[in-house]
């Protein structure tokens, strides 16, 4: 894949890169290593300062970002606005709070006969991150920020797509007041990655994006013995029951489906709704579907932009194609629209069968598949049929039904009568083929620290 700036929307190069060499890699690993001795060692006061001070910086250059964002990746104008106000909010958000999240820990002295015991949080050093494009400020972010706070150092591989937003990420700490190593941008191809995460001054990885680059990384870090976090695919089910405010469910369904041109790993794409309110809620679903506006994302107005990448494009077409090849209905959308760029027309498709692609696969796009269901038995069944386990969403108002779905849902997270979302306060990840291990909270910030139990006798 070219390092390159490319418009989906246009289809137009806008900029190209060429990949970093050995030598420039080199210096960045050294750089962020003699950082690492170094920052390690500031406290929590100093490195607070510092992310106010980014988070500040990034919120006065918000319209900038946002635009770059749009025009590499092609989220609408509004969106990418919305994600630079998030990144802000977590950057302060651990600014605040790393200190007491990463507090010692006082445990029981004189069931260990010492006279002090306690455990203490930290750094592990610096912390490979390859990061995907869909939301390339935040995914970068809610990595970097916990990771700085706890006193770690960064190196950002970023998609090849989003070539310039990596590059202001990789100035941005630095320009607030961050030491030059203790984040920098690796602009490198994917086949790069083994060597940087072998090197021995790399001391962990975290990889946001697909499960095959997931395995990949995953297996050459288990080989060198390096804690990972992976945050993978997900095809989050959105499971609606006759109790549930139908015009809230459908009006979530939409958003949820088609934020972000649909290409979010927690986007609802499994819409499993209950007999008796399935024809009322597709109806409406359908008809708002067909309502969005598809155009330039840079356009006030615009509900779907094009997909990132041509690829990306023809996977979800294919996908469909399959789909309908094998007896699934197109309940609308269901065809590229006649415009240059990467576009696809949002969609609806009934009558998913496990034979088909669509029934176990992502969908990374705006397609929404939609099953009938029985019961409740029927709705978990399915729920969890896929290998996927990231988010799920479930609309009821019967409290049985409500504790039912977060008991039984096999997910990182239950969202009931809401949509799957990631915050700064709550844990982010999944079970099964979507990763493991946890972003965001106390529990993100304390994934690449050494637990050091200490006792003092
Ligand atoms: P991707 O193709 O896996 O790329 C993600 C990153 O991994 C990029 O930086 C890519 O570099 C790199 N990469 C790809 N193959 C690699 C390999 N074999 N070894 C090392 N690095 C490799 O995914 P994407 O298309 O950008 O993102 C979409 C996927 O990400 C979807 O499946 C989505 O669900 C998932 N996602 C998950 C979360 C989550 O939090 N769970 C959040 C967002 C997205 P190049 O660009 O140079 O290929």
């Amino acid at each position: 894949m070219p390092i390159a700036t490319i418009n989906p929307a246009t289809g137009e190069t806008l900029k190209t890169f060429e990949p970093l060499g050995d030598e420039e890699v080199e210096e960045r690993l050294a750089l962020a290593a003699t950082e690492f001795a170094t920052y390690r060692t500031t406290g929590f006061k100093q490195r607070s300062e510092w992310m106010r001070a980014a988070a500040d910086l990034l919120s006065s250059e918000q319209e900038d970002v946002a635009r770059l964002m749009t025009t590499e990746m092609g989220k609408t104008l509004a969106a990418a606005r919305a994600e630079v106000a998030k990144c802000v909010k977590g950057m302060r958000y651990y600014a605040e709070h790393a200190e007491e999240f990463l507090a010692d820990e006082p445990a029981d002295a004189p069931a260990v006969g010492a006279r002090r015991a306690y455990s203490r949080y930290q750094p592990l050093g610096p912390v490979l991150a390859v990061m995907p494009w869909n939301f390339p400020l935040w995914q970068a972010i809610r990595f970097a920020a916990p990771a700085l706070m706890a006193g770690n150092v960064g190196l950002l591989k970023h998609a090849s797509n989003v070539p310039q937003t990596a590059l202001y990420l990789g100035e941005l700490f630095a320009r607030a007041g961050f030491p030059r190593g203790c984040f920098q941008t690796l602009l490198i191809g994917s086949d790069q990655v083994e060597r940087v995460l072998r090197d021995r001054r790399v001391a962990a990885a975290t990889l946001t994006g697909s499960e095959p680059a997931g395995r990949s990384v995953a297996s050459v870090a288990g080989g060198e013995v390096k804690k990972t976090v992976l945050e993978l695919g997900g095809s989050d089910p959105y499971v609606v029951m006759p109790s549930a405010d139908l015009d809230a469910a459908v009006s979530t369904a939409i958003t949820s489906r088609v934020q972000n041109n649909g290409q979010s790993c927690i986007a609802a794409k499994r819409f499993l709704v209950h007999a008796d309110v399935h024809d009322a809620f597709t109806e409406r679903f359908v008809e708002r579907m067909e309502a969005l506006r598809v155009g330039d994302p840079m356009e006030e107005g615009t509900d779907v932009g094009p997909l990132a990448t041509e690829q990306g494009r023809d996977d979800v077409e294919m996908l469909v194609a399959d789909a309908v090849g094998r007896g699934a209905r197109v309940l609308c959308g269901g065809y590229i629209p006649d415009r240059p760029g990467w576009f696809y027309q949002p969609t609806v498709v009934a009558g998913v069968t496990p034979e088909m692609r669509m029934f176990s696969e992502e969908v990374f796009g705006p397609v929404a598949a939609l099953y009938r269901i029985a019961d409740i038995d029927e709705a978990i069944e399915l729920a969890n049929v896929t290998d996927f386990g990231l988010g799920a969403n479930a609309w009821t108002t019967d409290p049985a039904e409500q504790e039912r779905f977060v008991t039984d849902l096999a997910a990182g997270a239950v969202f009931v009568n809401g949509m799957v979302t990631s915050y700064p306060e709550l844990p982010f990840g999944g079970v099964k083929n979507s990763g493991y291990g946890r972003e965001l909270s106390a529990h993100g910030i304390r994934e690449f620290c050494n637990l050091k139990a200490v006792w003092i006798g």
